[in-house]
């Protein structure tokens, strides 16, 4: 390397930029070590070369995180049913149109409309204190003077079961499970449980409100909402979550022993549900258009940060890799079909809409994918494909590997949320997961804005799902149907 060219390298940037430049030099080696390995030994898969343009290009710009930041920056929050999510639906016909996608359009959605309101918690005693908190998502209100009640602090719902009904009738169910920290974001899914059926559970035993530790791996005074249930012929009661020291706090004055009563004012309501729609736009194949790869995200966001990380990470990544794909010389040999989900958050109603209108063409999908797990890089490939094409989870992770990523061929794909209902209907499913060790610092809070997004970090997983997209749609064949595993009894 000539001496000049180090300075202009970091002249280009602090931080961000240098790390995408590094990055950049790290696959470059890795690329041209594995050229020379395979001249070597002429075995190891060369990558196509649609392949390793895309990985270069992506790796070089930084088009994902700007339009993640587009989107929260210019949309704003966008719940389920707000003016907001309206704004986002125009911001993807107008995003996809001037990207050049070919049939752009939007597919009506029905969703649901909850208001939150205000939320106000005290702890009255012991001692008086200010908490910070946020109604869960869904959440009734309380009446206008509040619920003043003594508090029963359980962990989880399975402790909460254990718990005598006279112990709980007529008090404020506290639920303190907390979430691990980990890459693949797995403690979410073993700890969400209270915040989607503390209130059913706790009501049940006669509670007249529940408040749950936020399910989240930070430590700061935000709040983590998220939806939350209510059960047919079961007392609705108010629901809400407590940032991490508050919950501390909580803990701490019931492990005293002393009796602690709390206040809880929620304005919460829900509303007649309204309309909105999922955003779609093409990049129409070359030999077979009506077979169709699906690139997706949820233009919807909860209500208190603006989504940059929650999903406008995701839609940047999927935008971007398919604009990469329309940069190349040729197209692949199926569409494209870039899929902005209306609403994941609050019901999936999105994500279900597409999957009972397009279930005359599902039989023609060719697989689905969802960027939804923040701005972190992809770390690991999982892939559910029938036994048939086996071999093309061999050749993906191959293709992969000079990104840094990792083929876990043990557990089969199981699609984001919004591409869940193409499961049970055969639909081959591909996940790139992000690395998710910092995402539930900013999950759902006040916290999850544009400043978290990482740019080098998309711009890896933007060449992932590029690489991936364009394989899946240049395939010969069309995959066969997945079957599915027989429900647990
Ligand atoms: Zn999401
Ligand atoms: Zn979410």
């Amino acid at each position: 390397m000539r001496s000049s060219t180090l300075p202009s390298t970091f002249r280009r940037g602090a931080g961000l930029f240098c790390a995408a430049a590094l990055l950049q030099v790290a696959l470059a080696t890795a690329v041209s070590a594995g050229a020379a390995e395979s001249g070597r030994k002429s075995r190891k898969p060369q990558l196509a070369p649609e392949v390793a343009e895309l990985q270069r290009a992506a790796l070089a710009g930084g088009g994902a995180a700007e339009l993640a930041r587009s989107l929260s920056g210019e949309a704003g929050p966008r719940f389920a049913g707000s003016p907001g999510l309206a704004r986002g639906v125009e911001w993807g016909v107008r995003t996809l149109t001037a990207l050049g996608f070919e049939g752009v359009r939007t597919e009506a959605v029905r969703v649901p409309r909850w208001e939150r309101g205000t939320a106000e918690g005290e702890i009255l005693s012991p001692f008086p204190h200010a908490s910070s908190l946020a109604a869960l998502g869904g959440s009734i209100g309380t009446p206008e003077s509040g619920i003043e009640a003594e508090v029963v602090a359980t962990e989880n719902l399975e402790s909460l079961a254990a718990l005598a009904p006279e112990t709980v009738r007529g008090r404020i169910v506290y639920l303190g499970e907390r979430m691990q920290r980990s890459h693949d974001g797995s403690g979410y899914g073993k700890t969400v449980a209270i915040r989607w059926g503390g209130a059913m559970a706790a009501a049940k035993l006669g509670a007249v409100a529940v408040l749950i530790r936020s399910v989240g791996t930070d430590s700061n005074r935000l709040p983590h909402t998220g939806s939350m249930g209510y059960e047919e012929g079961v007392t609705k009661i108010p629901a809400a979550a407590l940032s991490m020291p508050d919950a501390d706090l909580l803990e701490q004055a019931v492990a005293s022993g002393r009796p602690v009563r709390f206040r809880l004012r929620l304005t919460s309501r829900m509303l007649p549900e309204v309309e909105s729609a999922n955003v779609i736009g093409e990049l129409r194949g070359r030999e077979r258009p009506e077979e169709v790869v699906i690139l997706s995200g949820h233009l919807d966001s909860w209500d208190l940060g603006t989504g940059a990380l929650d999903d406008a990470a995701g839609i940047g990544n999927v935008i971007e890799a398919a604009r990469l794909i329309s940069k190349l010389a040729s197209r692949p040999r199926r569409t494209i079909r870039i899929v902005l989900y209306a609403n994941e958050e609050f019901g999936l109603s999105g994500g279900k809409t597409y999957a009972v209108e397009h279930a005359a063409e599902v039989p023609l999908h060719q697989a689905a994918l969802e960027s939804d797990l923040g701005t972190g890089r992809v770390y690991r490939l999982r892939t559910a494909f029938s036994a048939q094409d086996a071999a093309l989870a061999g050749e993906l992770a191959a293709a992969l590997a000079p990104l840094g990523i990792e083929h876990d061929p043990a557990t089969p794909a199981s699609g984001g949320a919004d591409i869940s209902p193409l499961r049970p209907l055969g639909v081959p499913m591909v996940d790139l997961s992000h690395d998710a060790t910092t995402y539930f610092d900013y999950h759902h809070t006040a916290n999850d804005t544009a400043d978290k997004l990482v740019p080098a970090d998309m711009a890896q997983a933007t060449a992932a799902f590029a690489t991936a997209a364009w394989i899946l749609a240049d395939r010969p064949a069309l995959l066969g149907r997945v079957p599915q595993a027989p429900k647990a009894p």
